[in-house]
């Protein structure tokens, strides 16, 4: 048999500050043909993730830091090329986690078919994957949103913050999103029917938020840090829930930035700040897929997608997380 040729991107420097495209580089290698127990997928998309940035430190975050000179690992969707595990056929649809390369060969079990009856195969790396399991994770566990409430959300047209917007407007609460662009705003306003706002125009974002908001928000879900949750804290109202989602504002700072000046109304105001990690609410994860899909299937969730073509195309899409290139999901279609 001839060696199955295969292509991926490893991590070959540790950034400091913003990544670079050099900080990456392609890799020609050969796989082995799959044995007992195993398959052989070719990856269709790639997941671009801005948590990947944490991995790049030497330090431990929730899970291991990325090795240099070895893949990046990551949410893939892809077609089983070739199976010798007893639950996964060849044709098969599967999401896995072996990250940004054509393809792969490994144990069937870390592997998981996807319907594709239910969302479109790229879909399961947003709207109906790890993204949409956070947002719904961040407003119904975390956030504890209640119909009738005001909800700030940072970050909102990016993947997990535009579902985020949805399911809280589903909900019945009034719903404020920020983010980086005029077209992104348009696109709350449009399609996520939410008031959104381009935070690179305003001046001065608290007293946007109490144009926005005049009586305070009852849940801020924060997905930038810095500035963003500075002001969220001065406009939240009595008792009300920070959900720390992330901060991604501060992902390529080589020291953690001073905490946010206005922490101290925190006491005042009684604020509830709880961070949570999706990966820790697994067992919640079927109800979310069956609520997500039911809600994908009456029209009730839009979504949408930046789409970068190849494999080599990983490291500029990932790099654009940080510069705001993407609206919805960032994804490589191989
Ligand atoms: P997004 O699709 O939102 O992509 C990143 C976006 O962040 C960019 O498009 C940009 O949008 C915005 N951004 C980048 N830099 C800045 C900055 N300095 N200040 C303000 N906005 C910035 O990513 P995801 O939806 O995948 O992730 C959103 C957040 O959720 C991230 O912080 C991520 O780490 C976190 N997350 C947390 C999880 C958890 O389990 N806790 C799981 C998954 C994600 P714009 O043009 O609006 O600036």
């Amino acid at each position: 048999m001839a060696p199955i040729r295969s292509r991926e991107i490893h991590l070959v420097n540790r950034p400091e500050g913003l990544p670079e495209p050099g900080d990456f580089a392609i890799v020609e290698t050969t796989i082995d043909e799959p044995r007992d127990g195993e398959v052989q997928v070719r990856n269709l998309w790639l997941s671009v993730d801005p948590y990947m940035r944490g991995l790049m430190w030497t330090t431990r975050t929730y899970v291991d830091p990325y090795h240099l000179g070895e893949v990046m690992t990551g949410g893939a969707v892809g077609t089983v090329e070739a199976s010798r595990h007893p639950k996964l056929s060849e044709g098969d649809l599967v999401l896995s986690n072996h990250g940004w390369r054509d393809r792969f060969v490994a144990s069937g079990d870390g592997v998981h078919p996807i319907d594709p009856n239910l969302a479109p195969p790229q879909a399961y790396l947003g709207v109906m994957g790890m993204p949409g399991f956070t947002a719904w994770l961040g407003i119904h566990e975390i956030g504890r949103l209640e119909a009738g409430e005001a909800i700030f959300v940072s970050g909102a047209a990016g993947a997990v913050g535009s579902v985020a917007c949805q399911l809280a407007r589903r909900l019945g609460a009034k719903v404020v999103g920020s983010a980086g662009s005029d077209e992104k705003v348009q696109w709350l306003q449009d399609k996520a029917g939410i008031t959104a706002f381009n935070y690179r125009k305003v001046k001065h974002l608290y007293r946007q938020l109490v144009r926005e908001c005049r009586d305070g928000f009852h849940v801020y879900f924060d997905n930038v840090g810095g500035g963003h949750l500075e002001a969220a804290l001065l406009s939240m109202r009595d008792f009300g829930r920070v959900v720390l989602c992330g901060m991604i504002g501060q992902y390529n700072a080589d020291h953690p930035p001073a905490g946010p000046s206005s922490l101290i109304v925190a006491i005042t105001k009684r604020l509830t700040m709880r961070g949570f990690i999706a990966f820790d609410h697994a067992e919640l994860e079927p109800r979310f897929q069956a609520e997500m899909a039911g809600l994908i299937a009456r029209g009730h969730v839009r979504w949408t997608e930046t789409v970068y073509d190849g494999l080599d195309s990983a490291p500029a899409a990932f790099l654009g997380l940080f510069s705001g290139a993407n609206t919805g999901k960032m994804l490589v279609r191989l």
